[in-house]
């Protein structure tokens, strides 16, 4: 069996046109564009690609942006400050803090400075706690994405067993809890898990979030099931997803690529959070 290919580059290419049409309607009518500001402490180099990438998104669809990069020995309190004015900024509506952050920095104290109404990456607790008891509000943009190809497969999600590989606070907990939500019955495997094969060959959608690249292969994988492939790592230079792409594919129904999966639709999804923090959050 041949698995069908979700294409999160075409999907997310299809999205963010829409989100193009969507500002130059809205913007005349309400007077701004909306703007995401990005905040970069230090030089990591992967930090400067994925923030040069946000910008260029935000570009693409028509969006205002502005990188406030910081010296990577900034005290605590003056990044906490540069949210603050920006979280009274009414030009700025959402504020993406870029991770990891020096080992000086706690990062949860400031996540949980970022205004809950601009926190479009929706990793501040007060965006977390809505996802948890199901309230409206800023969701985390990987697990958006994910969602979003699942549903673009045309299967349903309801009454599925839906197994995910990881559970960190930024895929694999988030991702869980909205599968709960569209009514999958749901669980979440760890590096302490027992019995990992039995369990994914359960799945009827099976999310791979470990970060260990080309782990998974078809005797993890039942018949027809959607797989999503989250992780990314470069090996010799190359992007590798924790999937054994071909030898899935003889087995799953439906599958992501790695790169042109998860990845593309990751932006997009921050893309869409800003507008709905523009526009939609009154
Ligand atoms: P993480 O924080 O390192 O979490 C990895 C999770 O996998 C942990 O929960 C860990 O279990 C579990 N795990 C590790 N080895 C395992 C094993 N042998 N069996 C079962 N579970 C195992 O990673 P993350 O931040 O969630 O990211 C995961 C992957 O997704 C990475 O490759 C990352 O680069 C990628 N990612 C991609 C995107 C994108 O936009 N494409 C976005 C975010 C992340 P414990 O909790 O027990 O340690």
């Amino acid at each position: 069996m041949g698995a069908k290919i979700i294409d999160g580059k075409e999907i997310a290419t299809r999205i963010k046109s829409s989100l193009k049409s969507d500002i130059q309607r809205l913007a005349p009518i309400r007077g701004f564009i909306p703007k995401l500001a990005v905040i970069l402490v230090g030089d990591d180099p992967a930090s400067s690609i994925y923030v040069k990438n946000k910008e260029k998104a935000c570009k693409e669809i028509g969006m205002g942006s502005q990188v406030i990069r910081l010296d990577s020995n900034v005290t605590q309190d003056l990044l906490l400050s540069e949210i603050h004015r920006l979280n009274n900024d009414k030009d700025t509506h959402g504020i993406l803090v870029q991770l990891p952050l020096p080992k000086h920095i706690d990062e949860s104290v400031v996540i949980n400075a970022i205004d809950p109404k601009k926190d479009v990456d929706g990793f501040q607790p007060i965006n977390m706690g809505k996802l948890f008891v199901g309230e409206k509000g800023f969701q985390p943009c990987t697990p958006k994405g994910i969602i979003a190809l699942i549903k673009e497969t045309g299967e349903d999600i309801m009454g599925k067993h839906a197994v995910i590989m990881g559970r960190s606070n930024i895929v694999g907990k988030p991702v869980s809890i909205m599968l709960l939500n569209e009514n999958a019955t749901v669980t979440i495997c760890h590096s302490k898990t027992q019995n990992l094969k039995e369990l994914a060959r359960s799945a009827d959608i099976l999310i791979i979030a470990m970060g260990r690249p080309e782990t998974i292969d078809e005797e993890y994988i039942k018949t027809g099931a959607i797989v999503i492939d989250v992780g990314t790592t470069r090996v010799d230079g190359k992007l590798k997803g924790d999937v054994v792409f071909e030898r899935a594919c003889h087995k799953a129904g439906w599958i992501t690529p790695v790169p042109g999966g998860v990845g593309p639709m990751t932006i997009t999804m921050l893309l869409k959070n800003t507008m709905q923090a523009a526009y939609h959050n009154e």
